[in-house]
This record gives structure tokens, sequence and C-alpha cells, in this order.
């Protein structure tokens, strides 16, 4: 299977078709968001810092994103190819990478942008509420999967809660450093000839456009 690299703003669906690839053709699912929130939970000092850095939506410093990719794309359960979700998320990262590639003898794979209009990722992130127990994905503003209790989870009745970074001041912050040190990763894949877009807002559409790409 190739490897695949999402390249879309926040709230754009990555993780919703991620989740996709993973049941129905067994990826390795690799979000550095999630990586990080680990390294949050355990409470440490880094995870403090981490958890500062992220809330005030700027980026975490490249090279403890490095250590973090380099170990996970090295274990078994990523042999048979994985996607990475939310990295790389700048130049000098997806150069890092390159070297990391070379180092383990690995393959880039395709690069998918999922393009979707600013207003609609601003409501998913400012109306985006979890389950604690189930991780389900709710919210109060866009219609999709809008909670029929307030605070309770529809599947599992598990306890209702928003993210840290989930709010208006920090999504303008995550969208303008998205504009600033994402995108341009676009153009660089795109002169590299293994970049493809994706466009559309409703999870099938876009999970079949990219299940066209991987079957190419
Ligand atoms: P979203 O997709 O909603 O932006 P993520 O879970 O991917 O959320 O990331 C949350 C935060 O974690 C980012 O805003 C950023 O601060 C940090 N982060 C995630 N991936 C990286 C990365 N590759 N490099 C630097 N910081 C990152």
């Amino acid at each position: 299977m190739k490897n695949i690299i999402f390249i879309a703003a926040p709230a754009a669906g990555k993780g919703t078709v991620s989740k996709k690839l993973v049941d129905e053709y067994g990826y390795l699912h690799i979000s550095t968001g999630d990586l990080l929130r680990e390294v949050i939970a355990t409470g440490s000092e880094l995870g403090i810092e981490i958890d500062r850095i992220i809330s005030s939506g700027n980026l975490v410093p490249d090279d403890l994103i490095f250590r973090l990719i380099e170990e996970r794309i090295q274990a078994d359960d990523a042999k048979n190819g994985y996607i990475l979700d939310g990295f790389p998320r700048n130049i000098r990262q997806a150069m890092g990478y390159e070297e990391i590639l070379k180092r383990l003898n690995k393959e880039l794979g395709i690069v998918i942008e999922l393009d979707v209009p600013k207003s609609i990722l601003r409501d998913r992130v400012v109306g985006r509420m979890l389950c604690r127990e189930c991780s389900s994905i709710h919210n109060i503003l866009t219609g999709e999967f809008t909670p029929i209790k307030e605070g309770i989870c529809n599947n599992c009745g598990g306890e209702l809660y928003k993210r840290g970074d989930d709010n208006e001041e920090s999504f303008n912050a995550r969208y303008a450093t998205y504009l600033e040190k994402t995108k341009p990763l676009i153009d660089y894949y795109q002169d590299k000839g293994c970049l493809y877009k994706v466009t559309g807002t409703k999870a099938p559409e876009v999970l079949k456009s990219v299940e066209v790409l991987l079957n190419d």
C-alpha cells in the first residue's frame, strides 16, 4: 500500500477519512496531534510545555516532531502502509522527513490535499465536541452529528468535552499558521509530481475520491 500524506487546514476531515482508510484497508494512522496529546496526558514537564504551545495555536518545534515520527514509522504496525495526518506541516519538516525516509529506506508515497472552504472549517472547529468514552465527534453548529441531549454522546451516553484548542481565537491562529507554513507544501509536492487534490465537504464523496487515487 502506498503511504499517504494528507495536507489540509484544521478540521478539513483528515481524521475522518483516515479512520475509514484504517478500517477498510488496514492502514496505520499516525497523527502528530494525537502523538503530542499523548505526551501532554503524561503530565510531564515536556507535556505542559507542549500544551502551552498547542493552546496558543502555534507549532511545536520540528526536532521534537522528527523524533516522534521517526520512532513511529519504524514500528512493526507501520510496515503495510501508513497515513501521516498533521505532518509534515512546513517545508523544513518536509525536507527533514525525506532525510528520515532515506535513512530508513522507505517510500514517500502520495500526497493528498483536502480542499475545504474556511467558513465550514471554522464552524467544525468552534462547534466540535468529543466523547470522553468513545472519542466520537459531534458538532453543535454544523448539523453534522448534533448531540441529541446536550453534553451527552449520541453513541454511548458518555460525557462530551471540547478540546483546549477548539475555540474561535485558536482556530484563527491555526488557520493563519496553515496558510503561512503548511500551504506552501502544496507547491513543494506539486513540483515533485506526487500531489493530488480532493475537493468536497461530505465524508463519503471525499473518501471515494481518495480511493480512486489509491487504486490508480
Ligand atoms: P488540527 O488538525 O485540528 O490542526 P492536530 O491534532 O493535527 O489538529 O494538531 C493540534 C496541534 O498540535 C497543532 O495546532 C500544533 O500546535 C501541534 N502539531 C501537530 N502536528 C504538528 C507538527 N507536524 N508540527 C508542529 N506542531 C504540530
